[in-house]
């Protein structure tokens, strides 16, 4: 559900286990052809060289970000898929402003640019935990506006994608990090701290999402409790947004009907 600039959200009344009325052969059906095509629309973007494709992703810890990445892209040609993964910030990061480290990861012409986790830790997290007082982090709606705006107008497409789990959800897939050998590294203690403040998190995304929501730079709730529901939806998405992008394959440099090859 795409987040219409303006409007009010609230997370408590979608349900992240929508599955759109479909089952899961007709959703993975589905799916598989919007891979392929995302495939084809990725070397298009990489001919055409005007454009590039930031896809942004937010989620809860267990939320499926790495899974989306993993499935969507899997017919895509990894050389044009860049991939910034945003962890607690260094001191040298953190000695300069939020926005420092998050800039140099944007794609080049030709990219998609995927960010997990991204600059709006820094209005989620860092607003949950109170690492900077409100004045400062509660400008920050601002800054990031004015900051997608620049790359939107210097030629980059941009979506944005909170995965929504439900707190049940979470539960479960933390239990299977407990119960299964092969997930127990995945599991974090810290995750238990912040799932304890859920509410304050939710509390926190809504914000994102009203104040963010962009003509530019959309956000799109995910129903995201099932997988394969999820891959669908933000393919459909990645899918539309390259399909409207206008791309073409450029002319040859020369006429090649003459050509021989000896
Ligand atoms: P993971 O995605 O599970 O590898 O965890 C990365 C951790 O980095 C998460 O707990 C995030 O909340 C945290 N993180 C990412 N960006 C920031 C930030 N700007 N400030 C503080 N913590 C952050
Ligand atoms: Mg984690």
């Amino acid at each position: 559900m795409k987040v219409e600039p303006g409007t009010r959200v609230s997370l408590a009344s979608i349900a992240a286990d929508d599955t759109g009325g479909l089952t899961r052969e007709d959703a993975e059906r589905r799916f598989k052809a919007l891979a392929k095509e995302l495939g084809e629309l990725g070397r298009l973007l990489w001919a055409d060289g005007s454009r590039k494709l930031l896809m942004v992703l937010q989620a809860m810890d267990t939320g499926g970000k790495d899974g989306t990445i993993r499935k969507v892209f899997r017919r895509t040609n990894p050389q044009g898929v860049k991939i910034a993964n945003f962890k607690v910030p260094t001191s040298e990061e953190l000695a300069h402003d939020y926005l420092w480290r998050i800039h140099e990861h944007t794609p080049g012409s030709g990219e998609i640019g995927v960010f997990n986790r991204s600059h709006y830790e820094d209005v989620l997290v860092v607003r949950v935990l109170g690492l900077v007082p409100e004045e400062r982090w509660s400008r920050r709606y601002d800054h990031i506006n004015a900051f997608e705006r620049l790359l939107a107008d210097e030629g980059t497409i941009i979506r944005k994608f909170y995965l929504h789990i439900d707190k049940d959800e979470q539960k479960r897939r933390l239990q299977a990090r407990l119960d299964d050998p092969t997930k127990n590294w995945k599991f974090n203690a810290g995750d238990l701290d912040h799932r304890k403040l859920w509410d304050d998190y939710m509390a926190a995304y809504q914000d994102v999402l009203e104040k963010t929501s962009t003509d530019q730079a959309p956000w799109h709730i995910i129903p995201a409790n099932h997988k394969w529901y999820r891959n669908l939806l933000v393919a459909e998405v990645l899918v539309e947004a390259l399909r409207d992008a206008g791309l073409s394959y450029p002319e040859p440099e020369e006429d090649l009907d003459g050509i021989v090859i000896e």
